[in-house]
């Protein structure tokens, strides 16, 4: 009965959301100043005056102010622990039977890796959210039993590589429709996970293969979507009711644009395809949010599989990603820009200026 009141609470907490604001969430955090940025005396042009409230402000010349709104604000000295608490309820919603994405979006070198990942010390969302996973589902594990698997893909130049396959795919991967809201690609490698020490392994082999024929892996990775697919099969062991859900965890592409030198050869077609891919991811969002007739999921492989958890009664929560640097300012502002759109408010300059 304790777990039915507890429910209860939890849906309601969520209808309430729904009802204010739609269900896109938007955290926004900054990295800390690198050792080079701090010894070069690098300007700092964020501020966090009111990060409680939501509210950062960037320095943007001059006297002047842009302050942005978001659902959080995270300042380089919070810890994954603190980013992951606030993250937590997106989880605990798949174990409810909700579609959710959470994905991080900003400038190379901002951050998506460190907050997704993280580091073996250090770790980030993505295992945390297993390791939460597994630790609700034994709380619940009376009433359900769930069947928890996992997949991990890259997108690199609008094509989809199985991370977790040991030989290589006989033919291109391709995403299908096996019915309403369920898209798949035929051929993924599935892995059954049932503890957190196997999700570790797991997650470490799929970091690894992504590493597997490109000469620098930094750079690779930054020009390529990596995809963790989470599936949830539960059954209520009262009813034998069962239920599919399906979590997306999306480190994306560094989201800078090409400078004037690098505007050719393989660099221009990777460039292409990454704003190909985020500008359709920025449709999509867009045209959920003014509950548009069409939905242009299909323009790029990256919305196509997030599909099923983007829009209808799915949780999303994208993590902007900036550089506290004025060398980045250019950047920022645009990844502020673009993540203020997706949240759907905008806030004019500020009024005090400094
Ligand atoms: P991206 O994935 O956006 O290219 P990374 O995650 O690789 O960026 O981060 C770039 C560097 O900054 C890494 O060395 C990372 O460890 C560090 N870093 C990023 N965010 C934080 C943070 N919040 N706290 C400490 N170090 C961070």
């Amino acid at each position: 009965m304790k777990y039915n009141k507890e429910q209860a609470e939890r849906k309601e907490l969520y209808n309430k959301v729904l009802e204010m604001k739609g269900n896109i969430r938007v955290f926004c955090r900054c990295r800390p100043m690198s050792k080079e940025e701090l010894s070069s005396g690098s300007a700092m042009v964020v501020d966090f005056d009111s990060a409680k409230d939501g509210e950062l402000g960037i320095h943007v010349g001059g006297s002047s102010k842009r302050i942005f709104k978001f659902d959080r604000v995270y300042t380089p000295k919070d810890d994954q622990v603190h980013v992951f608490g606030d993250a937590s309820s997106f989880v605990v919603s798949v174990l409810d039977g909700y579609n959710v994405c959470i994905f991080a979006y900003g400038q190379t070198g901002t951050g998506k890796t460190f907050t997704m990942e993280g580091t073996e010390h250090n770790r980030g969302v993505n295992y945390r959210t297993l390791e939460e996973l597994f630790r609700i589902a034994r709380e619940r594990k009376d009433m359900f039993h769930y069947d928890i698997s996992v997949s991990v893909l890259e997108v690199y130049n609008e094509q989809i590589r199985d991370l977790l396959a040991t030989v290589p795919a006989s033919k291109k991967l391709e995403i299908k429709q096996a019915g309403e809201g369920v898209h798949h690609v035929p051929g993924l490698v599935e892995a059954q996970v049932n503890n957190s020490s196997e999700v570790w392994t797991v997650l470490q082999a799929g970091s690894s293969a992504r590493a597997v024929g490109s000469n620098n892996v930094n750079e690779h990775s930054s020009r390529s979507h990596c995809m963790l697919c989470i599936m949830v099969r539960s059954k209520n062991l009262m009813s034998g009711e069962c239920t599919n859900s399906k979590l997306w965890l999306v480190d994306l592409a560094g989201s800078e644009r090409l400078g004037k030198t690098e505007a050719q050869g393989e660099r221009l077609k990777e460039a292409q395809n990454i704003n190909k891919s985020l500008s359709a991811l920025g449709d999509v969002i867009n045209a959920l949010a003014t509950k548009s007739s069409h939905v242009p999921y299909r323009n790029s492989k990256l919305t196509h599989l997030l599909q099923d958890s983007l829009g209808g009664d799915s949780k999303t929560l994208m993590f902007v990603q900036i550089s506290p640097c004025e060398k980045d300012s250019g950047e920022t502002l645009s990844s502020l820009n673009f993540a203020t759109r997706v949240r759907g408010v905008e806030l004019g300059p500020a009024k005090k200026q400094i």
